[in-house]
């Protein structure tokens, strides 16, 4: 799966215009009405009113799968004590989740029907802020699996049969891949080309693990991106929620730093996370820890762990509300909560 990791520089440079241009209003769209002009300074209205939560996958879906968890449960974990944690801290929020218990949100037997449905229902709820919470692996089944290399050639057979085959040394192959990345989405290429987008990187087409469950090719079936309404919102995307998305991402990933985890950065996929795309607010999937690696799948397990993971995405939405609202992020809160 093709990524493009972002220079953290890159990455600022964009918000900075991105943020100057609507830092002052509602990122999102709050349908039709007359348009006042956001007042200044601290009378601004709050700019995140709505969070959807999405546990990834759910029902049939398990997701990838670690020794003994799998991801769709522990993805519901962590983000039901996220709701929590913002629901004491932000009670004027509002949280939408796309599901709260072990089924494929919608109902449907597709994870392209719970794609949909997840960006239906997001985009229902005039959401401001879209959170994925999914886990991670590294593209090989948790415990021990074995790797087969050539190191050499040999012939068999005898006269016209004679041929020549490859030698296979098989060793034991162990999960390193460890930490945490998150997503935004990467708007069409042959689309219009935003300020922010205009000076990313190419894609290194490094090869990604992908999800287990072929979340990639179900997601092209979800979302049509060639069709008119797909290149408006990655247009609408691109103009008015990439550099929210980044930044929430980054102060996400900042924070999963501070805690000490290793971070992957901030990552854009084109595929497998279009329902992202399809949401029309800045919206961000975090891979909160490989389920691959036993450690970091005890971690994912634990309430420490899930507790910790909390307080750093809490930690990022605090700095990110304050960021859009024009405050600085009250003090108490700034502190303290990273401290392991
Ligand atoms: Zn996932």
């Amino acid at each position: 799966m093709k990524r493009t990791k972002y220079p953290l520089a890159i990455i600022l440079s964009g918000l900075f215009v991105a943020l100057s241009s609507f830092s002052g209003g509602d990122p999102a769209p709050k349908g039709p009405g007359p348009k006042s002009a956001p007042p200044p300074g601290k009378n601004q209205k709050a700019a995140i009113r709505t969070v959807i939560i999405d546990p990834g996958h759910g029902g049939f879906d398990t997701g990838t799968k670690g020794l003994y968890s799998k991801e769709a449960a522990v993805a519901l974990a962590v983000s039901i004590k996220l709701g929590k944690a913002m629901e004491q801290e932000f009670p004027d929020v509002k949280q939408v989740f796309t599901r709260t218990t072990d089924v494929m949100p919608g109902g449907g037997n597709t994870i392209a029907s719970g794609l949909n449905y997840r960006a239906n229902l997001a985009n229902n709820s005039r959401g401001d802020l879209f959170i994925a919470v999914h886990c991670n692996n590294d593209g090989h089944p948790a415990g021990p699996f074995t790797i087969r290399r050539i190191v050499g050639h040999k012939y068999v057979g005898k006269g016209k049969k004679r041929r020549r085959v490859a030698v296979y040394e098989s060793y034991t192959g162990h999960h390193t891949r460890k930490g945490t990345e998150s997503y935004i989405w990467k708007a069409d290429r042959s689309g219009f080309k935003g300020t922010a987008i205009g000076q990313r990187g190419e894609g290194e087409g490094e090869l990604e693990a992908t999800d287990s469950t072929g979340e990639a090719n179900a997601d092209s079936a979800a979302f049509d991106m060639s069709s008119p309404e797909a290149m408006m919102r990655a247009q609408l995307y691109e103009k008015k929620y990439f550099g929210n998305s980044a930044l929430f991402a980054t102060l996400v990933e900042e924070e999963f730093t501070k805690a000490g985890r290793i971070s992957g950065g901030v990552n854009q996929r084109d595929e497998g996370i279009r329902v992202l795309q399809a949401t029309g607010m800045p919206s961000v999937l975090v891979e909160i820890g490989f389920l691959s690696n036993v450690e970091e799948e005890n971690y994912l397990n634990s309430e420490e762990g899930q507790d910790e993971i909390v307080r750093n995405i809490m930690d990022a939405f605090r700095r990110y509300k304050a960021t859009l609202e024009g405050h600085a992020p009250a003090n108490n809160d700034a502190t303290g909560s990273n401290n392991r």
